[in-house]
């Protein structure tokens, strides 16, 4: 069921950076070049900066992301942001069903279904959010809660399309706490298992990626758990050397 899948680490930068930001993906820039990684990196900032940092990093390894999408194609959403305008400002992936817009915005599976939906047909990169939260955890109904909530979460695609799944345990992030590797190995088993039965062949290759303050520290042993195919990264993804301590991790 395992295939060998190139990780992908993920920096989410949430509602952070400024201009200054930009020594930072300098930094990254650099170090790409300067060294051989085994791994895509994206950098998803707020939407405000993503042509920029776009620009920045034009002819470099890493790739951008935005941290949302609309479901439409355009219209009277204000404040929203399109899957045309997140290409258009050089944005090859989109966060989408994050736990921070699920709660915030009262996101449902099938509002994240579409926005995938709509980031595929757009030829955008959906990176799926799902979690549980620590009242779930603690009722051992995890693993059950994630399973239902990403297969409702994710879009059919073709051959020719890429999803990826990121399973973030609400209660770690931004918290300091990680999931054992026992626990994400059982949560990822569980969720590729469940791909698998969904997608077939497709999702044996799905990127599954774990997040949750992922940091320098936790990485390596993190990123070697099976079927953990890279990491989304918040707090880590700020500082150039922390998120560059993950991404040599992998
Ligand atoms: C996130 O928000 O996607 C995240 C994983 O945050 P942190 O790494 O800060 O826990």
């Amino acid at each position: 069921m395992t295939q060998k899948i190139t990780p992908l680490i993920a920096g989410n930068w949430k509602m952070n950076g400024d201009a200054g930001s930009f020594l930072e993906v300098e930094v990254i820039k650099d170090r790409l070049a300067a060294n051989e990684v085994n791994a895509q990196v994206v950098i998803c900032p707020p939407a405000t900066l993503l042509h920029r940092v776009s620009v920045a990093l034009h002819e470099s390894a890493a790739k951008t992301g935005a941290q949302n999408c609309h479901a439409a194609p355009s219209g009277a959403h204000t404040g929203d942001i399109s899957v045309a305008m997140v290409r258009e400002a050089g944005g090859e992936y989109v966060i989408v069903g994050h736990s921070e817009r699920r709660e915030s915005y009262v996101e449902s599976n099938a509002d994240v279904k579409a926005k995938a939906a709509a980031a595929l047909g757009g030829g955008v990169v959906p990176i799926i959010c799902c979690g549980e939260s620590l009242e779930i955890r603690e009722s051992g109904k995890a693993i059950d809660v994630v399973v239902a909530q990403i297969i409702a979460s994710c879009p059919d695609f073709d051959q020719s399309q890429e999803i990826v799944v990121a399973y973030e345990p609400i209660w770690a992030i931004g918290t300091g706490k990680t999931a054992s590797s026992g626990d994400v190995d059982e949560m990822h088993n569980a969720i590729r298992a469940a791909l698998v039965e969904r997608f077939g062949d497709a999702g044996a290759k799905i990127k599954i990626l774990y997040g949750g303050s992922v940091k320098p520290a936790n990485a390596e042993e993190l990123l070697g758990v099976e079927n953990v195919n890279g990491a989304l990264v918040g707090g880590a993804s700020l500082k150039a050397d922390d998120f560059w301590g993950i991404i040599s991790a992998a």
